[in-house]
């Protein structure tokens, strides 16, 4: 990519002046982070369009999550270029430097990719048309596509060692220049090479397309990030090999799969209802179709090419067996015995 010439490229990645930083409209605001529109001056006189984060400061433990995501966007932009938003950089304001907008902390600073998230997609009533007016293929084609574009950036991340946690609609992206939707948003991703950001047992913050699991490794795994690094990373190739925390991410895309295939359940109670009743199903997709009947022209795009999009949806969805600890925790017992596994990202891209 055409980096952004100017800043100090160093260890945190590329620091950039507060006078070449302009703070715009607020684009969205989480518990932890507030995100604003920008432009970044660069040294040939131009300005970029930019996102800007900032996490509130009142937040107790909000300054170690931007830590956390800055860490992870540096490697991510590192090892998985372009799986993600392009993270250009930071631009730490001290309290004496901080003006209008630009309050004090750490600001990170990724390219603008475009201004509609899937989520904003799957809101409207012409969804499909829309999507494949933007994407260049039929209408048929939206959910495979939009499918292989999310597995694609995990697959980078998780060749990379980086487990996303925060798979859903609104942290899918349409870049507009790639013409691609982009995962964005690493805050609650998890290096499982080093441990960045990665603690056994704590859960993840947004259940809503979280697998059933809860859990991307069990509780009583290593904490991989209170060993030395070179121990840490001898430690993990073992656990990914053994638990496969990838599969985490995998149960988000199917999630999000079957909303852009099957139209009814993009409604967030609808999502809800379609989990329990997967869960009631033992998150078997084929007991789950049996039961509800769902209408063909519900499932079209699950149809096509003699159900091979259903076939795909039940890879995805599959449950990993799972054992509860005396403590809360979980334990994985088999991903794999059990019969079929649920499929990793780059198992479903072929
Ligand atoms: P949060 O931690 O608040 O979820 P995100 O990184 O997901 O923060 O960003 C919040 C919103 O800001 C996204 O849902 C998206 O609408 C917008 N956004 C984030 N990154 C970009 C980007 N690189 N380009 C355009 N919009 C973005
Ligand atoms: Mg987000």
């Amino acid at each position: 990519p055409a980096p952004i010439v100017g800043g100090r490229e160093i260890k945190k990645w590329v620091s950039f002046a507060i006078e070449d930083l302009k703070v715009k409209n607020a684009l969205g605001e989480g518990s932890y982070g507030q995100v604003f529109e920008g432009f970044l001056r660069c040294t040939d006189g131009s300005d970029e369009r930019v996102v800007l984060k900032r996490v509130k400061r009142r937040v107790e433990g909000a300054e170690e999550m931007n830590r956390m995501e800055h860490l992870l966007n540096v490697y991510a932009a590192r090892s998985a270029r372009g799986a993600v938003a392009d993270f250009l950089g930071y631009c730490e304001v001290a309290r004496d430097q901080a003006f209008g907008k630009l309050t004090e902390g750490v600001w990170l600073v990724w390219r603008y990719e475009g201004s509609r998230t899937l989520a904003a997609y799957l809101r409207r009533r012409d969804c499909l048309p829309a999507l494949s007016r933007e994407l260049g293929v039929p209408a048929e084609a939206v959910a495979a596509t939009v499918l292989r574009h999310i597995l694609e950036g995990l697959a980078a991340l998780h060749a990379a060692g980086v487990v996303h946690r925060d798979v859903k609609p609104l942290n899918v992206i349409f870049a507009e220049e790639a013409q691609r939707f982009k995962l964005i948003d690493l805050g609650a991703a998890a290096d499982l090479r080093t441990g960045t950001n990665y603690q056994p047992d704590e859960s993840i913050l947004d259940p809503t397309y979280a697998a059933p699991e809860q859990f991307c490794l069990p509780t009583d795994s290593p904490h991989l990030a209170r060993h030395a690094r070179p121990l840490a990373m001898a430690m993990s190739p073992l656990l990914w090999g053994r638990h496969k925390p990838d599969l985490f991410d995998s149960y988000s895309a199917g999630l999000v799969f079957m909303q852009l295939a099957v139209p009814r359940l993009r409604p967030p109670g609808a999502l809800r209802a379609f989990r329990e009743a997967m869960n009631a199903c033992g998150h078997d997709l084929a007991a789950w179709r049996a039961r509800e009947r769902p209408p063909p022209a519900q499932t079209a795009a699950l149809d096509a090419g003699g159900g091979a999009g259903w076939d795909l949806a039940a890879s995805l969805l599959r449950p990993r067996r799972i054992a509860e600890l005396d403590n809360g925790g979980v334990v994985f017992i088999d991903a794999g015995r059990s019969g079929a596994a649920r499929m990793s990202a780059t198992a479903a891209l072929k």
